[in-house]
């Protein structure tokens, strides 16, 4: 069950302003936009490991990242293996895109990297989608972005080397955290991945060596980004083209060029 811990809005509606512009899809409400949703939001601090929602359970509500918050939809197998298929940070939002929140979830939604994030209940969600052309449009082409990450997941989990993978994971990581540090452990890093720990060690252990990765006490730090986009597959650019393609105001940024609104 999620275990989600409620953050007191202790400043008023005055903190709305600020969580709104946390996110880069909510950003871009207008300011009656965002009073269509803004009586259903709740300002929530995640932890890591929360699960938003679980496979075959009702969605319960909208998730909106907050800059540095990062979620991972997984989808885990019977035998217990379970691999990501898609990574969202401030540039996105967690479950209800396309759904209507009818529907049971499909897949797993767990918090990678701590923080804050806007929850809005699904039906004034679905609401402010029906009464406003741009959150409908939004929506539209956010649920594109998203199936496109999960259509390339499918083709890099099959035929992408690991090396490879692991450099496409930690870019979108740390795009998707806008910090320079990925504050996550290796374990975590091999759930991630689909992988055992010993073979993700090995493989962070080579990058380290060629000065392309950092690794102290549970945090990842891309050294040299330049040779790490040309170590990783494909998939890392394709995701980000686009997403900048089809979203172009709410473009997930890199780190280099990132100058966060939180
Ligand atoms: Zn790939």
């Amino acid at each position: 069950m999620p275990t989600i811990v409620e953050e007191a809005d202790s400043a008023g509606s005055s903190r709305f302003p600020l969580h709104f512009c946390s996110n880069r899809l909510l950003c871009t409400f207008s300011p009656a936009d965002r009073q269509l949703v803004e009586a259903a939001a709740t300002a929530v601090q995640l932890q890591r490991g929360d699960v938003l929602f679980d496979a075959g359970r009702d969605v319960p509500a909208t998730f909106f990242p907050a800059a540095g918050t990062v979620v991972a939809i997984l989808v885990s197998l019977l035998d217990g293996r379970t691999v990501e298929v898609a990574t969202i940070g401030k540039e996105g939002a967690v479950g209800g895109i396309v759904s209507g929140g009818k529907a049971p979830a499909f897949a797993r939604a767990v918090v990678q990297i701590p923080g804050a994030a806007l929850k809005v209940d699904l039906k004034a969600l679905e609401d402010a989608k029906a009464r406003s052309p741009h959150v409908r449009d939004l929506f539209c082409r956010y649920a594109d972005a998203l199936l496109a990450q999960v259509m390339q997941s499918v083709a890099c989990n099959a035929f992408h080397a690991l090396e490879a993978r692991c450099c496409r994971w930690l870019l979108t990581a740390q795009d998707r955290a806008g910090a320079e540090d990925i504050p996550l452990t290796q374990e975590y890093l091999a759930e991630m991945l689909g992988v055992q720990r010993t073979t993700v060690s090995a493989v962070a252990r080579t990058l380290q060596e060629q000065g392309l990765i950092g690794y102290r006490r549970g945090t990842i730090r891309i050294l040299d980004r330049q040779a790490a986009e040309a170590r990783a597959c494909e998939c890392y650019q394709a995701v980000e083209r686009h997403f900048r393609e089809v979203l172009p105001e709410v473009k997930p940024q890199k780190i280099a060029d990132s100058g966060d609104v939180r």
